[in-house]
Formats: structure tokens, sequence, C-alpha cells
């Protein structure tokens, strides 16, 4: 397909700049940015404001102030029984001393200079002899030629960084990228548009928020603004894409009303559906007797009773003389619908099969062979049966599970698109309503919003790590009484090795001081996949009581005999994330707990010491809204309010998440007047009407966000 000069110029690797060497490009990787275009859509998170920047003699007790000086003294110290290590810095200006000082952190002794200029951001705690106190501060290193009238006013941009590259190397990394590639990224809205709606020109903006100079906030609001629109825009200019497509869907499936194998079935069933259940199908019911293709999200927590809800429709689809398949995101939970839909369809004898991996030649002739004969079947396989989805004759109704990795199936589905059936997507992610409607626009949503009832609400906690010892010994407690327990610590990672408690160093003393008179096991991403597998076979028949893992213990795992789940160093994790792994326990029908360990140092937990980040909240808040709720998507909706919805499925890590500065909650303005440019530009580009410049920079823009996904007409 042929590209804009524009989107092969901003696709570029970023070593294409100079002075970005392949040891520099490999640290930005890891912040995310491998393309120019990454880097011009890695916004800062936050601005160091040099507004007021204070001699000591002019703060007050109290008072957040910015404090300039050259270091004096470095000191690291242990205190009384060594429980406590501190390090201790005095700066120095014309107008007095500042010390700051921070707890267990020692690594930072060594980043200080003697002479060096540096500045201190934080609370002036107390003035004694002369000298400002200052704890936690955030630390600014300079460079010798600083000046503090220089800077007077200035706001410097504060990007997610990662080891070893520094704030100050990574600022002026970016800064050189950002003065190569944005010349490339031109504005695509028609000046008439942006005139009426007050939207500033679009490079003008990314130039603003990498490096606002002496911006005021009212004109760094407007830049932000201008790329709240952008975001929702490239959302929006796909999902009215994605209807221009479906409305061109060939659609033959005929579905009938519900019969006596429906009435059968649910009589069968051990359960009656709950009211959510019911209403979700009824949705479902509309959609497929309509003379149009259904694309229906199907959203609901884990254990919240997708499945059989996906088998009534399956079964809808059987009752018309069609065939209808469901597809897991792994072999694991393909097998387990298997198990479980065999279960229920023999009783009114309705034929399941099996697509596997592991099917030798004569299986899939024999698969291939009941494609031929006139019986209807449930289908069932992983999503590797979407590219084989034609040869399945008479496809009436697909059923995509899509656990986390949302959106990868349904948009290869569109891509194939010929002939197509009606579309069930399922997801366990809650996701903000609002949220939801933005990102998939072009579905029709449904939500289970409560569990099935006599499920017991994990009762959760969050501790500091002192209670340890109490925790361990409830642990040992619940074990006694034939339980189970997770101990989940942070992924292990190279790159954060210093802080994360390793899980293999955890499993040693655990299971040496701690438990020597259970069975413990380990599994993390680094053990061979039999080993993993032994191990969890082994926690599933009951023969191991405690196991130590990583996150990937995550999706898949259903142990109902587990009871406690203590995830260390919880303020490390995602809500979302946070929540996923709290699901794994509450399976049975005792009560469950889990326990939430906060190591966030004690002097930077409480919100008088926080940054005011531009999608921020501190850890503290973000464990209670744990210990407060077990709904989904009230933590999603909790999550989105504090942090912006750019921490949704991950995505922060990847640098450019769909949406990083529009949040659909707040920006409901924003949010409509995208829709509607996006709307506009779509219908004039296909009349020919657009100007030639804007032409190319709209095109420009719609690869960047959706590469080949979209061939445009006439491109
Ligand atoms: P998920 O939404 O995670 O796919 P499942 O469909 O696996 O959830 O359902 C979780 C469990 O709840 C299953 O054991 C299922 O049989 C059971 N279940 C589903 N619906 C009901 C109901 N209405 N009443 C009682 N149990 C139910
Ligand atoms: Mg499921």
């Amino acid at each position: 397909m042929p590209q804009t000069k524009e989107f092969e110029f901003l696709t570029r690797p970023v070593t294409a700049v100079k002075g970005v060497t392949p040891r520099r490009a490999a640290l930005l990787a890891r912040c995310g940015i491998s393309t120019l275009w990454d880097a011009l859509t890695f916004f800062p998170y936050r601005y160091e404001d040099f507004s007021e920047i204070k001699r000591p003699d002019q703060v007050k007790a109290g008072e957040e102030a910015l404090v300039y000086g050259k270091v004096l003294d470095v000191k690291a110290e242990k205190t009384f029984k060594k429980r406590l290590k501190i390090v201790k810095v005095l700066i120095e200006n014309s107008g007095g001393k500042a010390s700051g000082v921070w707890f267990n952190q020692p690594w930072l002794a060594e980043k200080f200079e003697i002479g060096k200029k540096v500045l201190f951001h934080g609370v002036c705690h107390s003035l004694f002899a002369g000298c400002v106190q200052m704890t936690n501060p955030d630390v600014i290193y300079l460079d010798d030629d600083f000046h503090p009238d220089d800077y007077e006013g200035k706001k410097l941009p504060v990007y997610h960084t990662t080891e070893g590259l520094p704030q100050g190397v990574l600022r002026k990394v970016m800064s050189g990228i950002v003065s190569e590639a944005l010349p490339n990224f031109r504005e695509y809205l028609p000046y008439e548009e942006r005139r009426k709606h007050g939207l500033i020109d679009i490079s003008d903006a990314v130039a603003a928020l990498h490096d606002p100079k002496k911006m005021g906030d009212e004109e760094l609001g407007k830049a932000r603004r201008r790329l709240i629109v952008d975001e929702f825009f490239a959302l929006q200019v796909g999902n009215v894409l994605t209807k221009k497509i479906m409305q061109k869907e060939n659609y033959e499936a005929h579905h009938l009303v519900p019969g006596k194998l429906i009435v059968d079935f649910l009589n069968t069933l051990p359960f009656k559906l709950t009211k959510d259940q019911l209403s979700v199908l009824s949705e479902i019911k509309n959609d497929m007797l309509a003379p149009r293709p259904m694309h229906r999200l199907l959203q609901g927590d884990v254990g919240s009773g997708k499945t059989v809800v996906a088998a009534t429709a399956m079964l809808m689809a059987v009752e018309s003389g069609y065939n209808a398949a469901i597809m897991a995101p792994t072999e694991i939970l393909a097998r387990q619908h298997f198990e479980t839909l065999k279960k229920w369809c023999d009783k009114i004898g309705v034929d399941v099969l099996f697509s596997h991996g592991g099917m030798k030649a004569k299986e899939k002739k024999e698969l291939l062979n009941r494609f031929e004969e006139e019986k209807n079947f449930i289908l069932v396989g992983t999503h590797s049966l979407l590219h084989v989805k034609d040869s399945i004759p008479n496809l009436g109704l697909v059923v995509i599970d899509e656990q986390h990795k949302f959106g990868v199936a349904q948009r290869a589905m569109l891509r194939e698109a010929e002939s197509v059936p009606d579309t069930l997507i399922m997801t366990a992610t809650p996701i903000p309503r609002s949220l939801a409607m933005t990102l998939y626009g072009h579905l029709d949503i449904s939500v289970i919003r409560s569990a099935p009832a006599g499920r017991i609400p994990v009762k959760t906690y969050v501790v500091t790590p002192e209670r340890l010892p109490g925790v361990w010994d409830f642990i040992r407690k619940e074990a006694a009484a034939g339980r189970q327990a997770y101990i989940v610590y942070p992924q292990i990672d190279e790159s954060d090795k210093r802080e994360a408690k390793a899980a293999a160093e955890m499993f040693d003393v655990l299971s040496k001081k701690v438990f020597p008179d259970l069975k413990l096991g380990i599994v993390h991403g680094r053990l061979e996949k039999e080993e993993k597998e032994e191990t969890m076979r082994r926690f599933r028949e009951g023969e191991i009581s405690v196991l130590i893992c990583t996150t990937v213990i995550e999706v898949g795992v259903d142990v109902p005999n587990a009871s406690v789940m203590v995830i260390e160093d919880a303020q490390r994790f995602g809500l979302a994330q946070l929540h996923q792994l709290r699901g794994r326990i509450g399976r049975g029908s005792l009560q469950s707990y889990c326990v939430l360990v906060d190591n966030t140092p004690l002097e930077k937990g409480g919100d008088e010491f926080s940054q005011p980040l531009l999608t921020g909240m501190t850890e503290n808040r973000r464990l209670e809204v744990m210990a407060k709720t077990c709904d989904g998507f009230e933590i999603a909706e909790a999550d989105m309010e504090l942090r912006g919805p750019g921490e949704f499925f991950g995505e922060k890590q990847s640098g450019h998440p769909t949406l990083y500065l529009a949040n659909p909650n707040r920006d409901r303005n924003e949010l409509s007047l995208a829709k509607e440019l996006a709307e506009k530009l779509i219908e004039a580009y296909d009349k020919g009407d657009l100007a030639p410049d804007i032409r190319e920079a709209f095109l420009t823009r719609v690869a960047l966000r959706y590469g080949e996904e979209f061939t445009m007409p006439g491109f």
C-alpha cells in the first residue's frame, strides 16, 4: 500500500535522528519509544514548574517550594538498630542552607556530587539553625551553567523514564527527536473547523506539551485540549470506517425465534439464569433475529456467567439450522469450554466438536467430514479458528472469548469479512461504560453486572510489611483447615531488580524459615513450561499448600480450594491487574481473603507528599479502592477517575496508550466534537472535497493510528 511521505518519515526508527545511538535507542524502547511518531506522542506526565525558585531564606515552614543550591555535603547513615537507611544532603547558596533527607533509598547518595547545582522540590518542614529541612524532596540535577534567573517562570517536562536513562538525558534526547520529527506531523483539520471550535494547530500543540517554556496554565490547557480532541478523533475515525465496512457486509443467516431446544436446555441446567443473563440474552436474540449481522460486545467479570449465555446463543443458531463456533484465547480455556459445553449439550442431543493443536491428520479429517454432515453442531477451538472460519459451512454465529487481549481477534474478523455470521465478543475486562462506548463505538454493548447469587465477596485488607508475620500465621491456620494460598510477587524483571522482591528469593526464605512445615511450590515466567504445569497440577490437586508466584497465574487458573491471596508490593500493580489476580480466589463456597501488602516507602505514601500528576493518584488510595469493593466495574470506574484511561489494558508500558490525555468521563464535549469532525472529514474525503495538503495530513494521521488495518479507498 502506498504511504504518504510524512507517514514514512514518522515511522522511521529513532536512530534516524542524529545523536540517538543504538544504546540510547534500546533505553528508549524500554519506555515504549521505537519510532519518531512514538516519541512525538510520548507526552510528559507532569512538569517541573520553575515559576518560583527560592533561596532557603525565602521559604516559610510548611510551604511547598523549589529550593536552589550547590551540594555541600552528602551523608549515608543507618539509624540505631539499622532499621532505617538515611541519606542526608546539604545544599547551600547565598540565602542559606537546605537539607534534604530520604529514607530507605540508599542509592540516592551516589547521585549527588559535591559542588554540583541541584534543586529540591517538596515541603519545607522546619527552619532551625537557618537551615530548611525537606523530607523526600524530588531532586532536579542541574547543569553547571544553570542560573535561576534563566529559568524563572519556565516549565520543564517530566517523562516516565527507565533505569539508565536519567530525566535530564531523556529530556534532551526527546527535545532533539521532537524538533526533527514535528515538521512532518501536519495539521489535518481544515482551518475553518479549527476556528469554529477554538482548536489550535496540532503541531503547535505537540510542541507546547513537550516544551511549554514560559507558557501559562491556560495556554497549556489549550494545547492539551487540542490533543485530547486528536486522541478521540483517531479513535472515532476507526469507528466510523468500521461501521462503513459493516454496512456493506453480506449477511445471510436467518435465525428463528427460540423454540423447544432452548426451553429444554434451560430446563436441564442446574441453576436458573440471573436477571442480567436473561436481559443480555434478550438483546442477543433481537440482534440475531434482525436482518443484519450482530456485532455485540458482552462485558462481564470473571465468573459472572458468560459461558451459559454464549451456549444459549449458539443453541439458538443450531435450532435455526446453523452451526456455531466459540473461540478461546488459549488451548486450556478452549478445552475448558469444550468440556462445559459437552456436558450441557449431551443432555439435549446437540454435538460439540473440538478443534485443537494436538489433532492428528486422521482426527482433522474426521472433523472435516463432520462439517459435511447434515446435523448441526457447536465447534470449540482457539482464535486460530478465525483463519479457517470460511471453511466451516453454514456458520450462523461466532462467539469470541477474548479475555484480556481485547480487540485483536475482533479486528481480524472484520478484515476477512465476506459473508459474515453474527458475532458475539466476550470480554472479562471490566471497562467503564463511557470508555467502552468510545473505544468500541462500532459495537453494541451488553453487560452482566452482578455475579450469580451465592458467591461470597473476597475480604480484602491493605497492610504494611510489619504485619506480615500475622499474615503468615493466618495462612498456616487456613492450611491447617485444608485450604490453600497464593503469595504473589511482582514479575521478575531485569530492569527493576532492585526494588522487586524476586519470587525465587522469597521462595527460599519462606520455605526454610517461615513455612518449614508446609509444602510450597513456585511458578514464574522463567521456568520451563513443563515445570510450571507440573507445579500447577500439584497445586490444583492439593499437594502444594502455598504457591509462590508472579503474575503468570493471572489467566486460566481455577483452584476453588484456594482461600488466601497475599499480593506483595501491591502498590506496583495496576488496579485492573489486582482485580484480575484477586479473581483467582473466592471461587468456592467458603470465605476467602486477599491481603495487599503496601511497600510504599513510608514517607512517600501520604497524599501530602505526592506530586499532582496529570493523571495521578497515590498508591494508598488505589489500594483502598480494592479493599472497598469487589465489583470490577466499580474498580474500573475508580481507576479511570483517578488515573485516567491510559492505565487500562496495561498500556502504560507501551508508552503510547490509545487514550493518554483524553478521558471520556471528563472530556465529553471534546469526545462529541471529535466524533462530529471524524464524520465530516471522512465524508469530505469520500467526496474528494479535501484540500490536497489536508487530505495528505488526514491520511497520515489515519495510517499512524491504524497502520494497514484500513485501506482508504482511492489511496
Ligand atoms: P465467566 O463469565 O467467567 O465465563 P462462567 O460462565 O465460567 O463465568 O461461570 C462461572 C460459574 O458460574 C460456572 O460454574 C457457571 O456454571 C456458574 N453459573 C453461571 N450462571 C449461573 C447462574 N445463573 N446461577 C448459578 N451459577 C451460575
Ligand atoms: Mg469465561
